[in-house]
């Protein structure tokens, strides 16, 4: 689950992955531009991607307040518990972690770790928060192919966000563009991964919606409560996605443009 204030939660994606390139840099070309000067053609640029987070950040917020004051018959752990087991996942241990929104499935360790509220809390948003971490846990143990592909693509994202945030700002400010092209190859990875990852965040969210009603943990008609968390949740993901796709297209077009200057 994305946390409330924009930062990505644990949720099997690591949180240190930026979804975007910093902004404080030039394009080159534009001469009269400071170097590392604010660039407000990528923040047009990526506005429809930020708009759309902050719509959707709003709606986690206020759909969690709401869900949160509706009774559900069992704790998170519990519901947790009680879909992992049904599912045959009964190796998938259930813990409590600290903070708000952490809550995230392990699939090295697996382990489904519960924030403090959604732990404990007996509340329509802590089952389907709970619901939504089992979902992954649940993929995990059924060898959902993309949940395969996702955690195979974590390593090779960290990679990219890392380094390759490094090297397309050395390869700028040397001027070295096979550089930039290389930093730009591996921001791509982070990309892909976000990518992969959007399926199985709607799937996990799908399995949970099915798992609360066939269990009888959520009457159907509740049912609109869970739903309005795990969708603005999804959304979140779309934004941040999308700001990463973004990013990519123009970084790389203001390459390749730069190239096409100076060779003609
Ligand atoms: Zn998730």
């Amino acid at each position: 689950m994305p946390t409330a204030s924009g930062q990505r939660a644990a949720d099997g994606v690591p949180a240190r992955i930026p979804t975007k390139l910093p902004v404080l840099f030039r394009p080159p070309g534009r001469r009269n531009a400071m170097p590392f000067f604010f660039d407000p053609a990528y923040m047009l640029a990526i506005a429809p991607a930020l708009l759309l987070g902050m719509w959707a950040q709003y709606r986690v917020r206020s759909t969690f307040t709401s869900a949160s004051g509706e009774p559900a018959p069992l704790s998170g752990a519990a519901a947790a518990r009680h879909i992992l087991d049904s599912a045959g996942a009964t190796d998938v241990a259930v813990e409590r972690v600290p903070g708000q929104l952490t809550d995230h499935y392990d699939p090295r360790t697996k382990v489904l770790r519960l924030s403090d509220p959604v732990y404990s809390s007996r509340s329509l948003a802590a089952v389907g928060i709970a619901a939504h971490e089992a979902g992954h846990a649940i993929q995990d143990h059924s060898g959902y192919a993309l949940m395969t592909l996702r955690n195979a693509a974590v390593g090779m994202a960290n990679v990219g966000s890392g380094i390759g945030l490094t090297l397309f700002m050395m390869g700028l400010m040397g001027s070295i563009r096979p550089l930039a092209w290389a930093g730009i190859a591996l921001f791509a990875a982070t990309v892909f991964f976000q990518v992969v990852n959007l399926p199985v965040e709607i799937d996990a969210s799908n399995r949970a919606k099915r798992q609360l009603v066939a269990l009888g943990i959520v009457p159907q008609a509740d049912m609109p409560h869970v739903n309005g968390v795990l969708n603005a949740a999804a959304w979140t993901y779309v934004a941040a996605t999308l700001q990463s796709v973004l990013t990519l297209v123009y970084y790389a077009s203001w390459l390749s443009h730069g190239e096409r200057e100076s060779e003609g």
